[in-house]
């Protein structure tokens, strides 16, 4: 199978990408390395059967593929409201021209779609079901109804041409090779630890989020990819933290003399976040196995081994 992986060079694209071409497989990345570093596919860098091509997924490209996994755009909210324009464009024109491209060669494209189209939701936990409670003109409204369009293009593509769609709705996911500075939670509270700095709580830390571990994803987005079933599933681990339990558990593992800090909850920020993950049982045979406490060792080893923090 010749698979083409946007974003590979970032988090989850690059653990995906090891997972392909550990299994043999042949492996196009295309990135504009934005958000994502060459470092992560080093190792694959003179393998014949991977290729990198330094390109942006707004322009179109040109490519014999059987697989398309779908996964460039900036995911932490610090990144992609950085440039929150490009981020719906990336959005919008990145998903429209790699459906044009499944379109053609009959690929099967699985979108990296995510938690956030269910925006700050009224129900909770979030089954696919759930419509969403979006702030259309919001400040993550780049991502958020960025993903809703990028799905809807999906399953027109699927309507009008017939492309083969798969949607993976990811909910937050940490691990080895996200980037010290992201702004993501987990990265965020290990990097201070380690720096012996006051960790960050925004608003009074009782908001909610769960969180897996990114080989956990990575096997959810395997067994998707080859499965049958079309409509969205969600990839996440339905053990909920409130950020406070989660800075607690961190400063425990670090250092318990450390203290924490109070920053304004960001505009728009979700309160709850959890998914049922009834339809991956069911339909995948997937949960994830790895629990926060094994999880976070790993990644705080990751951040000790490679950015000289300790
Ligand atoms: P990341 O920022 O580490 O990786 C994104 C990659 O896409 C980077 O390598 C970046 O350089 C590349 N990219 C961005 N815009 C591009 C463009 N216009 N053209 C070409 N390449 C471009 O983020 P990630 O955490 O690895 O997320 C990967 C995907 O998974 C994203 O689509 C994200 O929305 C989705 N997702 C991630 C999470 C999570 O918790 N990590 C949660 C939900 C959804
Ligand atoms: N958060 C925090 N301190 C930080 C970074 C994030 O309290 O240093 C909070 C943030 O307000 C949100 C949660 O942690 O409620 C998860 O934030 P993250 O950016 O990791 O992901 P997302 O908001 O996209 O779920």
């Amino acid at each position: 199978m010749k698979n083409l992986v946007t974003g590979g060079s970032g988090f989850v694209g690059s653990h995906l990408i090891d997972r392909l071409m550990n299994s043999g497989e042949e492996v196009i990345c295309i990135d504009n390395l934005s958000t994502g570093r060459e470092q992560n596919i080093e190792q694959w860098q003179n393998n014949e059967r991977f290729k990198l091509i330094k390109h942006d997924i707004v322009d179109p490209i040109q490519l014999e593929v059987d697989r398309i996994w779908h996964l460039a755009c900036p995911a932490s909210p610090k990144h992609y409201q950085s440039n929150p324009i490009k981020t719906a464009k990336t959005c919008f024109l990145g998903t429209y021209n790699m459906l044009g491209l499944a379109r053609r060669t009959k690929a099967r494209l699985l979108l990296a779609s995510t938690s956030e189209v269910y925006g700050d939701p009224e129900i909770h936990p979030q089954p696919e079901s759930y419509q969403g409670s979006v702030n259309p003109i919001g400040i993550r409204s780049c991502y958020d109804e960025g993903k809703r369009i990028a799905e809807s293009l999906c399953f027109n593509y699927l309507r009008v041409h017939k492309t083969e769609v798969r949607i993976a709705r990811i909910f937050n996911t940490y691990g080895p090779r996200m980037l010290p500075n992201d702004g993501r939670v987990i990265s965020n509270f290990i990097c201070q630890s380690l720096l012996q700095k006051p960790l960050t709580i925004y608003g009074d830390g009782n908001q909610t989020r769960s969180f897996c571990y990114i080989d956990d994803l990575i096997e959810g987005l395997i067994l998707l990819m080859k499965s049958d079933h079309i409509g969205p599933i969600n990839l996440g681990n339905p053990e909920e933290y409130t950020i406070l339990e989660l800075s607690n558990l961190i400063i425990k593992k670090i250092n318990c003399k450390l203290i924490t800090k109070r920053l304004p909850r960001p505009e728009d920020d979700p309160i709850k976040r959890k998914p049922v993950i009834d339809l991956a049982k069911r339909l995948l045979n997937w949960e994830p196995s790895i629990n926060i406490d094994q999880g976070l060792n790993q990644t705080i080893k990751y951040f000790k081994d490679n950015f000289n923090a300790n």
